[in-house]
């Protein structure tokens, strides 16, 4: 892959920067710098509305199905300018996750139901894998669909699913033959939020948002015409989701932009009488990620190299994933430490957009504590740092 930028990749990004600056509302990257986890869901919609009607939501999706066709250069450059600008963080359980499974595994009729909708974003969706008993182990999942008919009724629960209070459909595992081994007894579901006997219940994290949380299964209805491709063959397109969802998970835009923010902290704060960023341990420490921070964004650029020449995402993708969140926690620490004695008071602005309480301490630190907190569980959703270990033992090196 060619790395130079050319006239085209140049005047593409001043045509994304220009984009950025004349759509996305001051009000609404003014949130994403404070609480980037907790934008209001209202204003998710508006921003991804816009970049809904410009045909840019979905650059990872191929042309026919309203992708972008652009380069690799070119989906790197978007998401840069799309983190300097701090635009908000596109819901991806819809773009990123089903979408691809609903296009390439879906019936005509699943294609036209639902693919407009996750584009236009008018309708959310969330993941429904993991249970009480089943997470690194995913495919103990014991969540019932039992055939009646023209319908599943689905019994049990599911944990840990982000932003299901937000959603208006969920991707689903659900286990349709518990006689067989369990990796084929499994068939992915599109369940409707709104369906009787679903109930969902917060769970508060610790940094005290509102992200995550249960969901129960009542007797809950499920047309079978909602069932992606072959009953008791979900396993298979839960994989091949799973390799896209650790795609993105990489985030080398976001931390390169929080390389910039720590900088721009070490700045300001002090150390022994200088700025803290001519402090030698402290830049000797910043300096050593954003070196591991360009090998990783090398490796990623390869790999969006290799998937515009026709290869799905594979096992590679865990390296992606590992280094990235590592990375990414290491920035968040580096934050904290820049920040000293001011990340420690804890208010209701830290999670809250609305929070009416002036925060304590410079503005440039609100919402880092929180996304510190946050962020730890970085190394354990979309499949844990280990077990990422584990795929690249057996599926890259043959152990
Ligand atoms: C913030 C957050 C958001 C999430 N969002 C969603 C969501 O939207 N939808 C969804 O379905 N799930 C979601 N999850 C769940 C997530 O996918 C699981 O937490 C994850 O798969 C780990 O499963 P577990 O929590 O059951 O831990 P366990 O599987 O019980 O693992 C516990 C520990 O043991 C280690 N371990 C387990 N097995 C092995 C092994 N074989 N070898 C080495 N080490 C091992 C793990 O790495 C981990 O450190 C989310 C989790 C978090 C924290």
């Amino acid at each position: 892959m060619d790395m130079m930028f050319t006239d085209a990749d140049r005047a593409f990004r001043d045509e994304v920067r220009t984009f950025f600056a004349e759509n996305l509302p001051p009000a609404i990257a003014e949130i994403v710098r404070r609480t980037p986890s907790y934008v209001p869901k209202e204003d998710m919609v508006a921003w991804q509305k816009k970049l809904y009607e410009q045909g840019w939501i979905a650059p990872g999706w191929p042309v026919e199905y309203g992708g972008t066709g652009w380069t690799p250069m070119q989906k790197f450059i978007y998401g840069e300018e799309y983190q300097i600008a701090d635009a908000p963080r596109i819901s991806s359980f819809g773009i990123t996750m089903v979408g691809p499974v609903i296009y390439t595994f879906g019936t005509p009729e699943q294609k036209e139901r639902y693919l407009t909708k996750i584009l236009s974003s008018d309708e959310f969706w969330c993941q429904g894998y993991s249970e009480p008993g089943a997470g690194s182990d995913l495919a103990s999942l014991q969540t019932r669909a039992v055939r009646d008919g023209d319908e599943y009724v689905v019994n049990g629960q599911k944990i840990w699913t982000s932003q299901a209070h937000r959603a208006d459909m969920m991707f689903c595992l659900v286990r349709t033959n518990p006689n067989v081994k369990k990796q084929e007894g499994i068939s992915f579901l599109l369940i409707d939020m709104k369906s009787p006997g679903l109930t969902v219940k917060p769970i508060i994290t610790m940094d005290g948002g509102h992200y995550l949380n249960e969901v129960f299964f009542d007797d809950v209805r499920v047309p079978v015409e909602n069932r992606i491709a072959e009953e008791n063959k979900g396993w298979t397109y839960a994989k091949f989701l799973l390799g896209h969802e650790r795609t993105g998970i990489a985030g080398v835009s976001k931390s390169k932009r929080e390389v910039e923010k720590v900088k721009q902290i070490a700045r300001i704060e002090r150390s022994e009488g200088g700025a803290l960023l001519d402090d030698d341990e402290f830049r000797n420490r910043l300096s050593r990620v954003e070196v591991d921070l360009m090998a990783l964004e090398i490796t990623n650029l390869r790999m969006m190299a290799a998937m515009a020449a026709g290869k799905p995402p594979g096992p590679e993708s865990s390296t992606l994933k590992i280094r990235g969140t590592q990375i990414a926690q290491e920035l968040n620490e580096l934050l904290i430490e820049a920040l000293g004695y001011y990340a420690l008071p804890y208010g209701p602005s830290q999670v809250r957009p609305d929070a009416n309480e002036p925060p304590v301490g410079p503005d440039y630190g609100v919402g880092l504590m929180s996304e510190r907190l946050l962020r730890r569980a970085a190394s354990i959703y979309g499949g844990s740092n280990e077990i990422q270990k584990n795929i690249i033992a057996k599926a890259i090196l043959g152990l």
